[in-house]
């Protein structure tokens, strides 16, 4: 038995089991405990991304291996980001990497970027009617370029997080997706009661699984989208009325809408 398997088999306990998978006689593997924002699944495809932007899309073709159930959020990342993935019990998990030679790598997931010039756009206020304006403007103002962004209002107008999205160097860092993670590291559990998330773009699959797992528990949430997608990874998604996932997610009752820009 390599020498580093024992080591990896050592650091297993039934609540934070991992996910991996193998490419080119390496084995990639993610260690996390399943949370809001993250699964063992998603902080794997996330942190290959980041850690290997030219390889990510040979590496992310293999199958994922993971004992922790497949949620909303790893199918979606999955048709982002990645190839497949199949749930293994303990037993097979462990069997599967006690027969393997090779060489691993631990992926950890990307640690979320600071908002950028926060003391200017975090807390700078946006008026009800002009909040697109506002948000358009934020995003050119912020990156230069065409990029989706998401932003999060209060109940009164006030930006408390903005994100974009940097599919250029993560596929999987989409702004949505950034925004919340934004968001649970700086402490939040769920979107605040009351606020509005605007997007540039209607959410993929991906992000509409995390958006709807990230406001289970906010009152009087509400989601407003600038542009819609007319491709399948956004018509076929939790927040979509009418599509298999938004069936499958117990037809859940969101406040989501095109705003006329
Ligand atoms: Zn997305």
């Amino acid at each position: 038995m390599p020498p580093l398997i024992p080591v990896l088999l050592n650091r297993f306990d039934p609540h934070s089991i991992s996910a991996f998978l193998v490419h080119k006689g390496i084995l990639y593997y993610s260690i996390s405990k399943p949370g809001p924002t993250e699964s063992p699944v998603t902080s794997l495809i996330r942190g290959i991304c980041e850690e290997f932007p030219l390889k990510s899309l040979s590496i992310t073709r293999e199958r994922i291996h993971t004992t922790h159930p497949l949620q909303g959020i790893c199918k979606g990342m999955i048709k982002v980001a990645a190839k497949r993935a199949c749930e293994l019990d303990l037993h097979d998990f462990i069997k599967f990497l006690t027969s393997f030679e090779g060489g691993a790598f631990e992926v950890r997931p990307p640690i979320p970027l600071p908002f950028r010039n926060p003391d200017v756009l975090v807390g700078s206020m946006a008026p009800r009617d002009s909040i697109p304006r506002h948000l358009t403007s934020l995003l050119y103002m912020a990156s230069g370029r065409t990029r989706v962004s998401a932003m999060l209002t209060d109940a009164v107008g006030r930006v408390l997080a903005i994100s974009w999205s940097r599919t250029h160097s993560n596929r999987a860092a989409h702004a949505e997706l950034e925004l919340v993670q934004n968001l649970y590291a700086d402490g939040f559990t769920r979107f605040p009661d009351h606020s509005t998330l605007w997007i540039s773009l209607r959410p993929c699959a991906m992000c509409a699984a995390q958006i709807l797992a990230f406001m289970d528990g906010s009152e009087g949430f509400k989601i407003r989208f600038l542009a819609d997608d007319p491709g399948p990874a956004s018509k076929n998604s939790c927040l979509f009325e009418g599509s298999a996932l938004w069936r499958s997610s117990g037809c859940p009752k969101v406040d989501i809408a095109l705003v006329d820009n």
